[in-house]
């Protein structure tokens, strides 16, 4: 499915010729940063500290041109690396020098500096390039989302190759600036906090700051016609809201879903931990698109996703990512467990809070609404496979393997794993097994069986989710229709979270 490097003999003469004798040491980055999911997202070789993006865009022609400075450092003696990109180039360079550069694949950007970068030292890479991005299809998709009045880049797995050059994979976190002109009335919205504006010759500049690590499919742009709210937390924490001016008759569904953020930041901090970033809100433009996403600071909604009415469901959701996907970055994507699960449980206890249903009844529907003959059961959660990442499974079963992590270990260790995790590891990235060690560390228990269970057992488990000292739950027998009759009730809370699983429904 993903096309494989094909090393031209042009580029491999010119590698040669960069790299002295004396240097023979010095290889070229790999392609891809390793991931099995992935193969050939992100890229070998070195590490991204700072990505400084200035754009201009014009919402009319979709037409973008851009300059990005990436500062980042050799993990190797490198005579060449890569960053993904889709748009055109026109000018590189490394520390200053002009730099030759060429594609392959996808999204592949081959660049060979004049000078190569020896382990541990400093880069400065300066990428001039212009498109028009809503052209640009990768793998037969774009992330790149036209509106009435202008666009938004917000995917998952990737968004950033129809707007900046990176190194695409969440393991390379780094903080942004990003600084966008457009034409005067219209706005531009991104992650962190509005730094500044300024305006001259009928063009505004609007200049974005997210000063904590992000991974790049957390780096989002929108650019259109807004109304804007803000305003400050109870806790004191600056909210930032966006919402197109024609979102029709889903516009009042969608502020008084998004207008609640402040009230469930805070509320959910009582459970995950102190919130890890400066700014938070969330942006409704008018995309034609089912999902939302948790852009870090600035949630991406659908305006689908209020087309019912309001949900304070999805904004727990994506915001409780801000500490489980955000703060806490996946190491590889197969991991995917640790951001959705949880994601899912947060809307569990937010259900257990509005008293409709607590997050035990919710997991005992899950498991059994589903007969062990239903295909949901061979997705683990804790390995779904790429073509099944966002399934409705790694969702639903990831969240009955938190409460079963709940029932195993008891209330008091459970809330301590919870809370402690994200402030454990704050602006990191972890693993399902390093996970696991914590929170066999906190609780004092092997969770090796209820976890294997849960996540890696591609077979509806033998017992529901259940609490010590309660009966099993009844289930569906094999080949039951869904009014079989015997299921427990259903909790009110459920077609709202329902509601939410287009969360992430990428590139379809
Ligand atoms: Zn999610």
């Amino acid at each position: 499915m993903r096309k494989r490097l094909i090393v031209s003999a042009a580029s491999a003469l010119s590698l040669f010729l960069a790299v002295p004798a004396s240097a023979s040491d010095f290889r070229a980055g790999t392609a891809g940063v390793g991931d099995s999911y992935y193969p050939t997202y992100g890229n070998g070789g070195y590490d991204v500290s700072h990505y400084d993006i200035r754009l201009k865009y014009q919402p009319a022609t979709d037409e973008l041109e851009g300059t990005a400075t990436i500062l980042a450092t050799a993990t190797q003696d490198l005579s060449r690396f890569n960053l993904d990109f889709a748009l055109n180039v026109s000018e590189v360079r490394v520390n200053g020098r002009l730099a030759a550069f060429t594609t392959s694949g996808d999204q592949e950007l081959e660049i060979t500096p004049a000078r190569p970068l020896a382990k541990g030292s400093q880069a400065t890479v300066v990428v001039r390039y212009k498109g028009v991005p809503s052209t640009v299809k990768k793998y037969g998709f774009t992330s790149w989302h036209r509106t009435p009045d202008g666009a938004v880049a917000a995917n998952e797995p990737e968004a950033a190759w129809w707007w900046f050059p990176s190194n695409d994979h969440p393991s390379d976190k780094a903080t942004y600036d990003v600084s966008v002109l457009v034409p005067d009335g219209n706005q531009v919205i991104s992650n962190g906090v509005l730094a500044g504006t300024s305006s001259q010759a009928g063009w505004t500049r609007y200049s974005w700051r997210e000063n904590k690590p992000q991974a790049t499919y957390l780096a989002t742009l929108a650019i259109g016609k807004f109304d804007i709210t803000r305003d400050t937390t109870a806790s004191g924490l600056p909210v930032y809201n966006a919402y197109s001016k024609d979102l029709g008759d889903n516009a009042d569904a969608a502020r008084a879903s998004v207008e609640r953020t402040g009230e469930l930041v805070d509320w959910l901090s009582g459970y995950l931990g102190e919130y890890p970033f400066s700014s938070v809100g969330g942006y409704v433009p008018n995309v034609p698109t089912g999902y939302a996403l948790e852009t870090q600071t600035r949630i991406f909604y659908s305006p689908r996703q209020f087309a019912k009415g309001s949900n304070t469901s999805v904004v727990v959701h994506e915001l409780a990512h801000q500490w489980y996907g955000d703060s806490v970055s996946l190491s590889r994507w197969s991991d995917i467990w640790l951001n959705e699960g949880f994601a899912r449980y947060a809307q569990f206890l937010w259900s257990e809070h509005e008293n409709e249903g607590t997050a035990q009844e919710l997991a005992d529907y899950v498991y059994a609404s589903h007969p062990a003959d239903d295909p949901f059961w061979t997705i683990k959660p804790g390995d779904p496979g790429p073509d099944n990442q966002f399934s409705s499974a790694v969702y639903e079963r990831g969240a009955v393997a938190v409460q079963a992590l709940r029932n195993a270990v008891g209330d008091e260790k459970f809330f301590q794993i919870l809370k402690g995790w994200p402030t454990e590891r704050r602006y990191g990235n972890a693993t399902i097994p390093e996970f696991q060690a914590y929170a066999e560390k906190v609780s004092g228990k092997k969770l090796g069986d209820v976890l294997n269970t849960w996540l890696f057992t591609p077979s509806k488990p033998a017992v529901g989710p259940v609490p010590p000292g309660a009966a099993a739950v009844a289930s569906l027998a094999p080949g039951a229709g869904a009014d079989a009759g015997q299921l427990p009730a259903e909790p009110k809370s459920w077609k709202k979270i329902q509601d939410t699983n287009s969360a992430h429904e990428a590139h379809s």
